[in-house]
């Protein structure tokens, strides 16, 4: 097991963050993710909460960006509850986080988090005030508070003040080393002064978000080096396609080896027709693949090559890994343990039967010129040749059978 950073520990509603520090015990690391409704539409934000909640999302943040917004943000809480869907809920705010939070009461104690994002609350002397108003805020209904910074929207004053110092200093700093220590200061200091105003440090989490995988794993070593807070990853605008979800892996898996990291969420910009539970997939699978924890039976398959000349075990290997997703939901509290399950689908003889039996079931299909059967192995052992025409019914009722004895 890899050894995680120790943190203060947060509660995001039930859900625990982060530990290790001050006789708390280190939570898994979690899965995070954001849906993409109009929060005023509370039909269509429970629905994907849901949605993103059923996909394995322990954590989903929506947007409280306008009046109409926070009036339906409790209505979303109870409609939720009412599915029996407890995620915690976080509110994210910029600009009129202060005003909502004060206007809207059942929407302040609905959210289980406020994220405030220290460089879009306000500008001048109003900064202070607005940035007070939301952590009083959280300090009377006892929540949780992630202060985000992101790149694209670094406290501009705070900004031009450390260029102004940088550039009277002997040895100044490069420019983007004088941009990542903006992002850690304006982070570490706003949460000094959330602090300073009475909040606990044990409400606060902290999160410093930018696009580029190199200048991400620097600013998140240095805050984890000079913070006790839990921190939450994200490489910010990762992209689309397999850039985005490449982006994401390379640079939380360097900081997940490191035991850096108490919440994840990968960024994905979905295609149009994709579904927004492509980002808990994801982020699912980074941790499952590097060993952190494990979410879902996933499924071992080779990548094909001369030596079969259908698509026939890919379309299996497929057809066998979303319906082992599909039945998680019901599996995970029915089968204790089920998400460790491995199963594999291999091309041909050559690496089938043995990659076969390293798995709790596997089979070898039969490749061009091979017999036309299909052994399976359980526990490595061979079990059964499966032949026909139903061959992938047959072998998903055998891992049926396998997971219910
Ligand atoms: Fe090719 Fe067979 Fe190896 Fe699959 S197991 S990649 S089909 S040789």
């Amino acid at each position: 097991m890899l050894s995680r950073r120790n943190t203060i520990q947060v509660m995001i509603g039930h859900v625990p963050v982060g530990g290790g520090l001050y006789g708390s015990t280190v939570a898994p690391v979690l899965v995070q993710s954001m849906t993409n409704t109009d929060t005023a539409d509370a039909a269509a934000t429970i629905a994907q909460v849901y949605e993103l909640w059923q996909a394995g999302s322990e954590v989903v943040r929506i947007t409280v960006n306008s009046a109409e917004a926070a009036a339906q943000v409790a209505t979303i809480r109870q409609g939720l509850d009412a599915l029996g869907c407890n995620v915690p809920l976080v509110g994210d705010f910029h600009y009129n986080g202060h005003k909502l939070l004060q206007a809207y009461p059942d929407c302040a104690q609905a959210l289980a988090k406020y994220r405030i994002n220290p460089g879009n609350v306000g500008k001048g002397s109003k900064r202070d005030e607005q940035f007070a108003a939301m952590i009083e805020t959280a300090i009377h209904y006892k929540k949780a508070v992630r202060i985000g910074v992101n790149w694209g929207s670094l406290d501009q004053a705070k900004m031009a003040q450390m260029m102004d110092d940088n550039g009277k200093l002997a040895d100044p700093l490069p420019a983007d080393a004088l941009m990542r220590e903006a992002l850690i200061q304006s982070a570490l200091e706003s949460a000094q002064q959330a602090v300073d105003l009475g909040l606990n440090a044990n409400q606060i989490i902290i999160s410093c978000k930018v696009s580029n995988v190199q200048d991400l794993v620097l600013v998140y070593q240095a805050l984890a080096a000079r913070c006790e807070y839990p921190l939450h990853l994200g490489l910010t605008e990762a992209g689309m396609g397999s850039k985005g979800v490449v982006a994401s892996t390379a640079a939380l898996a360097i900081l997940l080896q490191q035991g850096i990291g108490d919440t994840i969420r990968v960024s994905l910009t979905p295609e149009p027709s994709e579904s927004r539970t492509k980002e808990v997939v994801v982020a699912q699978e980074i941790l499952q693949t590097m060993g952190i924890r494990s979410f879902t039976p996933l499924v071992t398959a080779c990548p094909g090559c001369g030596r079969t000349t259908s698509t026939y075990f890919q379309e299996l290997a497929l057809q066998i890994q979303t319906w082992l997703r599909q039945q998680m939901p019901v599996w995970r509290a029915q089968f204790p343990g089920v998400e460790t399950l491995s199963v594999a689908v291999m091309g041909c003889v050559v690496n089938g039967p043995g990659e076969s039996k390293l798995a709790n079931i596997g089979i070898s299909l039969p490749g061009t010129g091979e017999v036309p059967v299909a052994p399976v192995f359980v526990d490595g052992e061979k079990t059964v040749t499966l032949k026909g025409d139903h061959i992938a019914e047959e072998f998903q009722q055998l891992v049926n059978d396998y997971v219910h004895t």
